[in-house]
C-alpha cells in the first residue's frame, strides 16, 4: 500500500509542477491565497456540524459556529443582503436549494438559459433526444419541466421580447438567469418584471460571476429583482470549492434555510466555510482592485487576439464585461481542427483552456465534443501574486 501512497503523492507533485509551468485559463477556476489554504487544511475538515449555527445537531461546534457566523456576516456585507447561507457545498447544491424553495415537486416549471447557449447542466431538463437521454439536474432531481428563454446570438445575451413572450405563455414558477458562458449582464430587471407578472420567483445563478458582483461589477441581481442568488465560491470569487445562496427576501429565509438543511445537506464541509470566510474578507479588502483587473485583463486578451486576426466574439461590445471571452475557431477546421482538437494541442503546450459550443454550433452541425469555440477565462497562475493580476 505504501507504494500506492508514494505513487499518489508523486502524481500530485507532478501536477503541481506542471501547473506552475502552465498558463491556466479555465474560466471556472481560480486559486486561493495561503490564508485560505491554511483554513481549508485545518481540523475543521474532520468535524461535523449539521444544522444552523447555534442550533447544531452535533456537539463540539463552538468555534465552528463563531467562524460560520463571521462567514455569514461577511457574505451579507459583500452582497448587501439580509440572508446568506454558506452551507451549500457547491454551486449545483445551491441551485438545488433554490429549486426546492421555489418550485413544486410535482410538475414544477422553470425558464432558464439553454445549455447549448451557455446555460449550465444543473439547469437542464431530463429528456430523451435522438435515442440519447439527457440528465440535467433540474429535470432529474426535481422533475422540473424546462422551457428555454430566447437567446440573441449576435448580442450573446437573452432576447428580451422573445423571452418575455415565452415566460407569459409557459407560466413558470421560477425564471432563472445566469450561465456558464456569461459575457454580458442578463436583463434581470426587464424579464424579472415579466416573471413577477406570472407569479414566478426570480433566481440568479452567479456561479461564474459571484466575485465580480460582490466587488460591484457586472450587475447587481438582488437589487434588479432576484429573489435569490446562488453561486460557486471558487470561480471569480477566489475561495475554496464550495457554494452559497444569498437573498433579501426576509419572508423566505425559513424556507430557504430548511431547503438546505435538512433537505439537502448533512455535513457541509466546515473547512471550506472557514476558507470562504477568509476569501470573502480578502475580497472586501482587495476585491475592487482585483476584479477590476480581472475584467480589464479579459477585455485586453480579447483585443490582443482580435488584433492578431482571431475571431473573438462580440468585438462591437468590447468582447466582454466579465472574466471570460469566447473565440470562434471554425476557420481552422480544415487545417488544425475544431475546439476539441485545439484544446488538446494547447494542453500539450501547457496552455489549459476549454472548448466551448458557440451559440450557432448545433444549427451548423457541430457537436459539444468538438465544437467551434474556445472559452478563455482569467489568468490565475500560482506563480503570480494573486491580487495583482496585470
Ligand atoms: C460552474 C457552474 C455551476 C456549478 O457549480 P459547482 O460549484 O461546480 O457545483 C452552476 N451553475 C453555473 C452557471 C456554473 O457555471
Amino acid at each position: 500500500m505504501s507504494k500506492k501512497i508514494a505513487e499518489i503523492r508523486e502524481l500530485l507533485m507532478e501536477h503541481h509542477d506542471w501547473f506552475k509551468k502552465s498558463i491556466p485559463l479555465i474560466a471556472s477556476e481560480n486559486i486561493t491565497s495561503p490564508a485560505v489554504d491554511e483554513a481549508c487544511a485545518s481540523d475543521f475538515s474532520h468535524r461535523y456540524a449539521e444544522g444552523w449555527s447555534g442550533e447544531r445537531v452535533y456537539a463540539g461546534c463552538s468555534f465552528i459556529d463563531q467562524i460560520e457566523d463571521i462567514c455569514m456576516d461577511l457574505t451579507k456585507e459583500y452582497y448587501k443582503c439580509s440572508h446568506a447561507d454558506v452551507r451549500p457545498i457547491s454551486g449545483v447544491v445551491a441551485n438545488l436549494v433554490m429549486y426546492n424553495a421555489f418550485t413544486s415537486d410535482n410538475n414544477g416549471k422553470m425558464c432558464c438559459m439553454s445549455i447549448v447557449r451557455g446555460g449550465h447542466i444543473s439547469h437542464g431538463p431530463r429528456f430523451a433526444k435522438s435515442g440519447r437521454e439527457i440528465f440535467g439536474t433540474a429535470g432529474t432531481t426535481r422533475g422540473l419541466d424546462i422551457e428555454y428563454l430566447a437567446f440573441d446570438n449576435d448580442e450573446m445575451n437573452l432576447d428580451i421580447d422573445a423571452s418575455a413572450k415565452i415566460i407569459r405563455e409557459f407560466e413558470p414558477e421560477l425564471v432563472l438567469f445566469g450561465g456558464s458562458v456569461f459575457l454580458f449582464p442578463h436583463p434581470v430587471k426587464e424579464l424579472g418584471d415579466v416573471a413577477k407578472e406570472v407569479g414566478a420567483y426570480v433566481g440568479y445563478d452567479a456561479a461564474h460571476v459571484s466575485g465580480l458582483i460582490g466587488s460591484g461589477y457586472f450587475q447587481d441581481p438582488l437589487r434588479e429583482g432576484a429573489d435569490a442568488m446562488t453561486m460557486s465560491t471558487h470561480k471569480t470569487l477566489p475561495g475554496p470549492q464550495h457554494g452559497a445562496l444569498v437573498s433579501n427576501r426576509e419572508d423566505l429565509i425559513d424556507t430557504l434555510r430548511s431547503c438546505a438543511f435538512p433537505a439537502l445537506l448533512s455535513n457541509h464541509h466546515l473547512h471550506n466555510v472557514a476558507g470562504l470566510a477568509i476569501a470573502v474578507a480578502e475580497m472586501l479588502e482587495f476585491g475592487k482592485e482585483y476584479h477590476k483587473n480581472v475584467i480589464e485583463n479579459a477585455k485586453g486578451l480579447g483585443q490582443a487576439l482580435y488584433e492578431r486576426g482571431f475571431k473573438v466574439l462580440m468585438e462591437h461590445k468590447g468582447f466582454t464585461e466579465s472574466h471570460q471571452i469566447v473565440v470562434d475557431i471554425t476557420e481552422f477546421e480544415k487545417t488544425i481542427g475544431l475546439g476539441g482538437d485545439i484544446e488538446k494541442l494547447l494542453e500539450k503546450a501547457n496552455i489549459i483552456l476549454n472548448r466551448n459550443l458557440l451559440p450557432y454550433d448545433i444549427a451548423e452541425g457541430r457537436h459539444y465534443q468538438n465544437p467551434g469555440g474556445l472559452r478563455i477565462g482569467h489568468l490565475k497562475s500560482p506563480d503570480l501574486a494573486w491580487v495583482k493580476v496585470k
